[in-house]
């Protein structure tokens, strides 16, 4: 007998920087439909672990966006602020291991000697064996490998990066002390269950750090579906920091059915109401019908292994 699927377990995790954008809604309408159509559960959680950019009110303001726009989420809804502890014994964990550790360098002088990878400079390594004589602790990095890290995707190619060369040693606490994103995104995810994540295509080449990540602290791997960015005048991308047009509460059906349109899906009949629109696109969701991203150009295309 094979063994039972495991339950199919999405999320939503918007960083409450301002209020719910087009961009937003089409990565929030993706995972749900997503999960809903597989008849499974869907979560919210609120990525206000930059304290420096989480703008007040945004949170509740995203919240009651979804919730106007017709969305139901399941369990309460997780903040990141308040997950500080579990994120430090993960931090913990790596650093006793020899995975990460201290970092003295600042930004100034590592743009000074560094050459570039695909994310920022690569770090040289300053700190990789120890602290030098007169450096305090900052930040702390993760020590990556030679290796390759290759990532399926349900939408966008299998990408794959070569850790040391395209990446390097990444900051997992930064210098203000705050979590960084990466580590507190795979902590969270295997925390609350997740078993499919889909989000904007602006965090594909974001995955193989997280899967590295995964690997190390020995946390299940999610399967990973990135879809295409809204883009603004001039091919921008759509963000809350760019003041982009936030979608509006009282109307909910025609951002909805942009969304759906924009992700390539069926459009329900004219006169649908709200309740026959959830019914339409949870009933006709095919992720195949998403389209492809120009995101998805990957810069260092490696042959598969
Ligand atoms: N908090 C991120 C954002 O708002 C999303 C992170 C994720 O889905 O992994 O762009």
């Amino acid at each position: 007998m094979s063994a039972p699927a495991a339950p199919y377990r999405g999320r939503f995790a918007p960083s409450p920087t301002g209020p719910l954008h087009l961009g937003s809604l089409v990565a929030a309408l993706a995972s749900y439909l997503d999960a809903r159509a597989a008849a499974g559960q869907w979560l919210v959680r609120i990525e206000d672990v930059d304290q420096t950019r989480a703008v007040p009110g945004a949170a509740d303001g995203i919240l009651r966006t979804l919730d106007a726009l017709g969305f139901t989420w399941d369990g309460p809804v997780v903040m990141q602020s308040g997950r500080t502890e579990l994120y430090d014994a993960a931090i913990e964990a790596l650093k006793m291991a020899g995975q990460a550790y201290d970092c003295g360098c600042s930004r100034a002088e590592i743009a000074a000697v560094a050459t570039s990878g695909n994310e920022g400079p690569l770090y040289p390594g300053t700190c990789r064996d120890g602290l030098p004589p007169g450096k305090q602790p900052r930040s702390v990095r993760l020590r990556v490998p030679q290796d390759t890290v290759c990532c399926a995707d349900r939408i966008a190619p299998r990408l794959c990066q070569q850790m040391a060369s395209e990446i390097g040693d990444f900051v997992i606490r930064r210098a203000d002390g705050y979590t960084a994103y990466q580590l507190a995104v795979v902590v969270d995810d295997a925390d609350q269950g997740i078993s499919h994540v889909v989000r904007g295509a602006d965090l594909y080449t974001s995955t193989p750090r997280q899967r590295y990540l995964q690997g190390l602290l020995g946390l299940p791997l999610p399967a990973y579906a990135h879809v295409p960015l809204v883009r603004g005048p001039g091919g921008l991308k759509l963000s809350k920091q760019d003041r982009a047009r936030p979608v509006d509460p009282t109307a909910p059906l025609p951002a909805l059915r942009y969304a759906l349109r924009f992700l390539g899906q069926a459009e329900p009949p004219e006169r649908t109401d709200l309740a026959g629109f959830w019914r339409w696109a949870i009933s006709h969701w095919d992720i195949g019908r998403v389209p492809p991203s120009t995101e998805f150009a990957c810069p260092n295309p490696h042959p598969t292994n």
